[in-house]
């Protein structure tokens, strides 16, 4: 009998780790602190550690993250904040929330992550909008990192600053460097189904920037000066629970045998499913954190269909990009067309992938891509 087939096995995780898990919760019952408790310092002290930057901020959730990032740097009405159309919502969303304009840009083919091409048309066309383009948000997509090179060139030409949106791609690395440092500030995301999540909301900055990370802590909370009562900035409410930091400690610890793991899955379906279908590329000196495996295929929804019949689950990362999505359509996007969003959003495919699945597994899912391409 075949066993059933997890898209993203949280259990096995789960099973591995229960009782430290159990007892990290039992602790702060025990405590009381559920708001910015010792286990939220320490965890932010361990992920700063992790990713190699001076700070981490903890807080809500991934969107929340974006939306303080843009606040500390100053963003609002008049300013134009560039992003890939082929994202998760919140990507453009934050930018929005903080009274800026999101301008929509295209992807590469390739890598799906923001193509500087279409990167430069759009920021020439955010300035004929008498818009101030301020920042520019590259998303891992899938975990790879976005051409940071290329976009760092542009931003420094454009007198521009960098927001890396690393919801998928905390764990990964470019060029020897972690995730977190590939830019001057980087927000990260704790849901869940992510690389590093928790048992609910959360959210995190990163910086090496002492006094972002000062201004993003107050930031957090209403806008506190020294004072608890004496609010020096506009603020939000937007804090990790203690009861997921201390989730999180748990999970940090077997991050980097959980990317290892990524790595290997990846590695076999690139090696399975070479001259197949088309997967998402990976540049040499990059390492993607694999928060999904993705492939093209012309006939996607089919493909799907019999995958779904052979009881593989899939899942389409992102159905409508969102420069065709109805709350997004007249923001300013790139002149020359979103063609390759469009394009990927009719082809691409998410395969299962987890730190958990074994290859006999893997096995079944590329004799059903075989046998249905
Ligand atoms: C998940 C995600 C977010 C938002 O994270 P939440 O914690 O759900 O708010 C932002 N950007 C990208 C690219 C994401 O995948």
């Amino acid at each position: 009998m075949n066993e059933r087939i997890e898209f993203i096995d949280l259990n096995a995780q789960r099973n591995r780790i229960a009782g430290r898990i159990e007892s990290a919760i039992m602790r702060v019952l025990e405590h009381g602190q559920f708001i910015m408790g010792p286990e939220v310092k320490q965890f932010e002290k361990e992920l700063a550690a992790y990713a190699g930057v001076q700070h981490a901020v903890t807080c809500a959730n991934g969107t929340d993250a974006l939306v303080l990032a843009l606040m500390a740097l100053g963003i609002g009405p008049g300013d134009a904040v560039l992003v890939p159309s082929f994202t998760f919502v919140a990507t453009a969303e934050a930018p929005v929330l903080v009274g800026a304009t999101p301008v929509l840009v295209d992807v590469d083919p390739q890598t799906f992550n923001i193509d500087p091409g279409s990167l430069e048309r759009s920021i020439a066309f955010a300035r004929k909008f008498s818009l101030k383009p301020r920042a520019i948000i590259p998303v891992d997509l899938f975990g790879l990192p976005a051409d940071y090179a290329a976009i760092a060139a542009l931003a420094e030409r454009e007198g521009m600053t960098i927001l890396s949106d690393a919801a998928q791609s905390f764990g990964g690395m470019q060029h020897g460097k972690r995730v977190g440092g590939l830019a001057p500030i980087t927000t990260t995301s704790f849901f869940p189904a992510k690389p590093l999540g928790c048992y609910g909301d959360g959210g995190a900055i990163l910086t090496d920037d002492d006094a972002l990370a000062e201004i993003l802590r107050s930031l957090r909370v209403h806008g506190k000066g020294r004072d608890k009562y004496d609010n020096v900035r506009i603020g939000q409410n937007s804090r990790l629970d203690t009861l997921q930091a201390a989730i999180l400690i748990e999970k940090l610890a077997i991050l980097e045998d959980e990317m290892a793991r990524r790595q290997i899955v990846a590695e076999r379906y690139v090696r399975k499913l070479a001259g197949v279908v088309e997967t998402q590329a990976i540049p040499s000196g990059h390492q993607s954190a694999w928060a999904q495996y993705t492939i093209k295929h012309p006939d996607r929804d089919r493909l799907a269909k019999s995958l779904k019949e052979s009881g593989i689950p899939t899942a389409i990362y992102y159905p409508t990009p969102l420069h065709l999505q109805t709350a997004y359509r007249n923001f300013p996007a790139d002149p020359a067309g979103l063609r390759v969003c469009e394009k990927l959003s009719a082809e691409v495919l998410s395969l299962p992938m987890h730190p958990y699945l074994d290859e006999m597994v893997q096995d079944r899912i590329v004799a059903a891509i075989r046998s249905s391409v």
